[in-house]
């Protein structure tokens, strides 16, 4: 997660006023210690209220917080991660959708992708409560080490429980969460029989459709400098969700290195690599935020990877001369470059 795009289009927001015409809604808020933002078009008589979306909204996000946030003590994740026991803890199937989600990426990723990551989080200082970011003693990387790996969580679907077969071991669902979130709220949309919309929760991103002057939806995705507000390119997004996970903002430095915020479960250190960003458009967000960070954990080995397996994905790399893009086969069949308009 991480506000690494811009939505794009607002000019238009004005020019749809005529009663035939689509119109276009946009519904902003605040959920999961980020933003987010709903746009949506259909023509006037046949929109629901926009009460009834933002009702709809209201109770999804309230689902997904009480399911996932670890900032809650009466979350399902915290309860889970309080859970001093290795027997199963009935969750929600949303729950348990998410963990199954987060496992298979953590299998296809060799472990790069886990969300019990959390102690080596904290370890390195760059946790909800872990301060500034530092070098830990060997010692401290050594014990959080040992709570951590995918292979001691264990979901079932039916009763949706979870188990854990490391007493202390806890989840951090921070890199899979908010694209989920998306998807929810995009099927909330859809629920209503809207198929023009656009979908955003901190930086994670659906669009479906046309807008309202019938081009696509258009995100731009920032150049990886630290400064920021450099479009590096433009994505047209239909039945696709898009996810960025970048280094650029939340790293340290080191003795020229360059410690990143995501922890290679592996090592029980920060990836430690000149992969910048990395932007996945895949058919679900959940699949394309997971994705995104265990494409940024894997670095430099990440690319031909994901070429192999046909992933859609950008890949913004520092160099000397500035940042080197590279674009794997898929993304060059869908991105545009530099679209009109
Ligand atoms: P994202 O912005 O989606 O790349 O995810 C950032 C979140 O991922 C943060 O909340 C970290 O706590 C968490 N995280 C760090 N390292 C990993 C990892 N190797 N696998 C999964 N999540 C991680
Ligand atoms: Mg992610």
């Amino acid at each position: 997660m991480g506000c690494l795009i811009m939505l794009l289009g607002a000019s238009w927001l004005s020019a749809c006023g005529a009663r035939d015409r689509p119109r276009l809604e946009v519904i902003r808020g605040y959920a999961m210690g980020t933003t987010y933002e709903i746009r949506y078009a259909g023509k006037p008589g046949e929109l629901p209220p926009r009460t009834t979306i933002e009702a709809g909204v209201a109770v999804v996000l309230e689902s997904i917080d009480l399911a996932m946030s670890t900032y809650r003590a009466d979350s399902e994740v915290s309860r889970f991660n309080r859970h001093a026991s290795t027997a199963w803890l009935p969750v929600s199937a949303d729950f348990a959708t998410v963990v199954t989600e987060a496992l298979r990426i953590s299998e296809w990723s060799g472990g790069a992708f886990d969300v019990t990551v959390g102690p080596l989080v904290e370890c390195w200082g760059f946790g909800p409560n872990g301060g500034t970011p530092r070098v830990p003693e060997p010692a401290e990387i050594a014990k959080a080490m040992a709570r951590v790996g995918y292979r001691h969580l264990h979901v079932r679907p039916q009763p949706p429980a979870l188990r854990k077969d490391i007493v202390s071991l806890e989840l951090d669902l921070g890199a899979i969460a908010p694209g989920y979130a998306v998807d929810r709220l995009a099927a909330l949309i859809e629920q209503h029989n809207i198929s023009d919309y656009l979908v955003e929760l901190g930086g994670e991103v659906y669009a479906r459709g046309h807008r309202p002057d019938g081009g696509r939806w258009r995100v731009a995705i920032e150049r990886a400098t630290v400064s920021g507000g450099e479009i590096e390119t433009v994505v047209e997004l239909n039945g696709v969700g898009l996810s960025t996970s970048g280094n650029y903002r939340n790293y340290f430095e080191r003795d020229g290195r360059r410690y990143s915020h995501l922890i290679d479960p592996l090592t029980g250190s920060p990836a430690a690599h000149q992969v910048a960003a990395v932007s996945v458009v895949a058919a679900s967000t959940m699949r394309a935020d997971a994705l995104s960070t265990a494409l940024l954990v894997l670095g430099e080995s990440a690319p031909p990877l994901a070429e192999l397996e046909g992933i859609d994905a950008l890949f913004q790399i520092a160099s000397p001369h500035g940042i080197e893009v590279h674009r794997t086969r898929a993304n060059r069949r869908a991105v545009k470059k530099n679209p009109a308009g």
